[in-house]
C-alpha cells in the first residue's frame, strides 16, 4: 500500500470502524436559512446545490428507499459499514424532535455505523446538540460545520449571512460532548492572500475540531457567483497551485487532524471555471501525496518543527536561569 503524507479520511475510518466504511448521501428533504427568506433566498453566492450533491435528486424519494440503495451500492464495493451523509442544504434547520424523527430512522438500519451532518454554524442550539450528544452514546455522531471562511469580509462578500463568531459559538456548545466535529473551509477566494489561507490552518489547529474538509472555489452554473465572474472574471486557481497550496495548507495543519476532503468536484454539466474539478476521484489524492512526498514533508510538520523549537528553548530558558 502507498504511504500517506496526509491524514486522510479512509485512513481514519478503517482505524476507528476496523474496515472499509461507505457513505450514503442522503436528502432529508431539509431547506436552509439563507434560501427560505429568513435571512435571504439567494443563498450563498457559490451555492448550486445540484452540482455538489448528488443526492439533491433524490428530493421527493423516502428515506428507507435511499438508504437502501445506499447500502447496495456500497455492497458492490465491498463495504459492509456505512455512514448515513445528510448532505444537502441545513440539516440540523428543522425543530428537535423532527430532528431526532429523521435521525433514528436511519439508525434502524445494523449496517449504517454513523451519522454526519452537514450545517451551518448559525443552525444549532444547546437542544440541538444535547439530542446529538445523545445519539453520540451509541453511535459515531459527526457534525459538519459549513465555516468557509474565518474572515468576516469573505463571509460577507459570499453573502453567507453568518459571522466567523457563529462558529465558535457553535463549538463552544459542541466540543466534549462526544461528537466528531469537522469544518469545511473554500480556498481560492479572490481577497484572500496566500498568508491570509496558511494562516486559517493554525487558527483550525485551536478550534478544538477532529475533521477538516478543504473545497477549492469554482464557479458553477446558476449561482450568483457565477452571474458576477461572468461580469468581472477574477483569477481561479488552476491545478498545480491548488495542489501546491493545499500543501502548504496541509504542512501547517495538526497531524491528528483528518483530511476528510481535500477539494470540491462536479460534473462538466455544471462547472464553468476552473475546468480542472472534474477530474476523476483519487487524483487530487495522488497530486498532493506525491507534492508531499517529493517535498520531502507530510501534515503538521511544521506544527510539530514549531513545538519541537518550542520546547528547545524552554529548555534553554530552563538551562539560562540554572546557570
Ligand atoms: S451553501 Fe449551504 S448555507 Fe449556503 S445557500 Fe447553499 S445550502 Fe444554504
Amino acid at each position: 500500500m502507498n504511504r500517506k503524507y496526509f491524514y486522510d479520511y479512509n485512513t481514519f475510518l478503517r482505524e476507528k470502524f476496523g474496515e472499509k466504511v461507505y457513505k450514503i448521501c442522503l436528502n432529508a428533504g431539509f431547506t436552509c436559512p439563507n434560501r427560505d427568506g429568513t435571512l435571504g433566498t439567494n443563498g450563498c453566492i457559490y451555492c448550486n446545490n445540484a452540482s455538489f450533491s448528488p443526492s439533491i435528486s433524490y428530493h421527493n424519494q423516502d428515506i428507507h428507499q435511499q438508504i437502501r440503495e445506499g447500502i447496495a451500492i456500497g455492497q458492490k464495493y465491498k463495504a459492509n459499514k456505512f455512514i448515513a451523509y445528510f448532505q444537502p442544504y441545513t440539516n440540523t434547520y428543522a425543530p428537535v424532535e423532527k430532528l431526532e424523527y429523521i435521525y433514528q430512522q436511519v439508525l434502524q438500519y445494523p449496517e449504517i455505523v454513523g451519522i454526519a451532518i452537514g450545517t451551518r454554524p448559525d443552525a444549532v442550539d444547546s437542544e440541538k446538540i444535547n439530542l446529538l450528544a445523545k445519539l453520540a452514546q451509541k453511535t459515531f455522531i459527526s457534525i459538519e460545520y459549513g465555516v468557509q471562511s474565518i474572515y468576516d469580509d469573505t463571509l460577507k462578500w459570499i453573502q453567507r449571512g453568518h459571522n466567523y463568531q457563529s462558529f465558535l459559538q457553535a463549538m463552544a456548545i459542541s466540543q466534549n460532548k462526544g461528537l466528531h466535529l469537522c469544518a469545511h473551509l473554500m480556498i481560492g477566494f479572490p481577497q484572500e492572500t496566500k498568508e491570509q489561507i496558511l494562516a486559517t490552518a493554525a487558527v483550525m489547529n485551536q478550534v478544538g475540531i477532529q475533521g477538516i474538509k478543504l473545497h477549492n472555489l469554482l464557479i458553477t452554473k446558476d449561482t450568483v457567483l457565477a452571474q458576477m465572474y461572468e461580469k468581472n472574471p477574477f483569477p481561479l486557481l488552476d491545478f498545480t497551485e491548488y495542489v501546491s497550496l493545499i500543501c502548504d495548507f496541509l504542512e501547517r495543519l495538526a497531524p491528528t487532524i483528518v483530511c476528510e476532503r481535500l477539494y470540491a468536484n462536479t460534473s462538466q454539466e455544471y462547472l464553468i471555471a476552473p475546468s480542472w474539478p472534474a477530474i476523476r476521484g483519487g487524483q487530487m489524492s495522488d497530486a498532493v501525496n506525491q507534492e508531499l512526498k517529493r517535498r520531502e514533508s507530510y501534515q503538521g510538520r511544521l506544527v510539530l518543527q514549531e513545538t519541537k523549537s518550542a520546547s528547545n528553548s524552554d529548555k534553554e530558558v530552563h538551562h539560562a536561569r540554572r546557570t
